[in-house]
């Protein structure tokens, strides 16, 4: 049985040669399914990854299985009908089918609706059986422990930045009011055994590990364990973390030692009311000049992420964000536009309000807006985002955020990052809404 797996990508994110090839790690979850394939099946399965090369339209398969999240739902759905068209079931997953499943329906053969881990393999079976189901709902609280390495042999390796990425905790111990993972998922963290993790780890070359779990101390215990065992391990790893690291000593002094070298912290607003609103209580703005400082002193650089658009944010929000990116020394600052994804509280209450404004989903991607913001222009917001990103990138504002004091020796890293940030920044703008929800190159069914 030929089995073929795709993540479509949105235009700002497809494959278009160098710039994306710096920017782009290894994904997981394709590699996963395939290595969750059953053996009895003895299935070959292929992966096509959008980041990192186009999806061929005359591909052959038994059956295409899609992972899509909201931003890539209408891609997706152009895809599964147009292979559906050709006579290939379609199964599609992911974090938007999830949420809006009988959407889906209309597009596939099949939906995987929430963790796929247990129900994957099985849909597999009743596929090759001849009684493939509607729907398979899989519990928000499976057992990942003993399960295969995912089989990131069949990506296209040269296209990644690495290989190298594993995952070790799944799901958020938070419920911010914007955040579709919660919302699909449920709160539950569950946690790989230390050992699998480690055992993964150890078949890795090279220096680097990036940890893309959504809150890497969604479990603190947990945490503790697996970074205490990776000291011996000598890598250098990169992962996300809510501002609370800032608070626990400790676990800084094991994240130090286990060689973290970056970290990804959601900020979210300069404004505390808006943490409030979209229930981010973990953020304490007036904290984080300190919380820089502190993980610069422990040698961890930090991807700083804002999110624009809220209630309580005018026109000033943009220069003010920018200016703390400036004085905070704010590694990589990284901007976008908190966004209303289906089935979320600030969906809902948006809905409510009669705010939304989009519903190609093409358009929700964290860098459009597709509702009304209360206290500016959606052409003010835009515009907003723009200046922030370029406000931040200057050559002078680059040099001016770089920490010299505390992470002299990581200057080169520091710079490369920024370099490609800065790029990211100019290229920004060619991405309208026209080129965002132009699927032409698939043919429509
Ligand atoms: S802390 Fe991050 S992953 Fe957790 S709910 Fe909030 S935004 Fe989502």
């Amino acid at each position: 049985m030929k089995v073929a797996f795709l993540a479509p990508a949105g235009a700002m994110h497809r494959y278009n040669g160098m710039f994306h090839k710096n920017l782009h790690y290894a994904p997981i979850t394709l590699a996963l399914l395939a290595a969750l394939l059953p053996a009895e099946l003895n299935a070959e399965p292929v992966i096509y990854d959008e980041t990192a090369e186009a999806i061929p339209l005359d591909l052959k398969a038994d059956v295409i299985c899609i992972t899509c999240i909201t931003g890539t739902a209408e891609r997706s759905y152009r895809f599964a009908d147009y292979f559906r068209s050709r006579g290939i079931p379609v199964i599609i997953g992911g974090v938007h089918a999830t949420v809006m499943p009988d959407e889906a329906k209309q597009h596939a053969d099949c939906v995987m609706v929430g963790l796929g881990d247990e129900t994957f393999p099985q849909a597999m079976r009743d596929l090759a059986a001849g009684r493939l189901k509607e729907f398979y709902y899989g519990h928000s609280c499976v057992d990942i422990s003993g399960r295969p390495i995912p089989r990131k042999d069949l990506l296209k390796k040269d296209r990644y930045i690495t290989l190298n990425t594993v995952e070790c905790v799944r799901g958020c111990n938070h419920a911010c009011s914007f955040c579709a993972y919660p919302t699909a998922f449920g709160k539950h963290v569950i946690t790989r055994p230390v050992e699998d993790v480690i055992a993964e780890i150890k078949t890795f070359k090279g220096k680097i590990v990036i940890f893309p779990d959504v809150n890497l101390i969604a479990d603190i215990k947990y945490a503790k364990e697996l970074f205490t065992a990776m000291i011996p391990l000598k890598k250098w790893w990169f992962g996300l973390t809510t501002t609370a690291i800032g608070h626990n000593d400790e676990l800084l002094a094991v994240f130090k030692k286990s060689g973290c070298k970056g970290l990804l912290l959601g900020f979210e607003s300069v404004n505390q009311e808006t943490q409030k609103d979209i229930n981010k209580g973990v953020n304490t703005v007036n904290e984080y000049d300190w919380i820089m400082q502190k993980l610069h002193d422990h040698g961890i650089l930090v991807m700083g992420c804002f999110a624009f658009g809220s209630d309580e944010d005018h026109t000033d929000v943009f220069k003010r964000t920018a200016q703390l990116c400036l004085s905070a020394k704010i590694d990589l600052p990284r901007f976008s536009i908190i966004t209303p994804f289906p089935g979320t509280p600030f969906y809902n209450e948006l809905k409510e309000q009669d705010r939304i404004t989009e519903d190609d989903w093409a358009l929700y991607d964290v860098e459009h807006v597709v509702y009304k913001p209360k206290n500016m222009t959606k052409q003010e917001l835009e515009r907003g985002i723009e200046e922030a990103w370029m406000m931040c990138y200057s050559w002078k504002a680059i040099f001016q955020r770089f920490d010299f004091k505390r992470i002299k020796r990581w200057f080169f890293i520091y710079l490369l990052c920024n370099i490609g940030y800065r790029k990211y920044a100019k290229n920004f703008n060619k991405y309208d809404e026209s080129v965002m929800t132009d699927n032409s190159d698939i043919p429509e069914v």
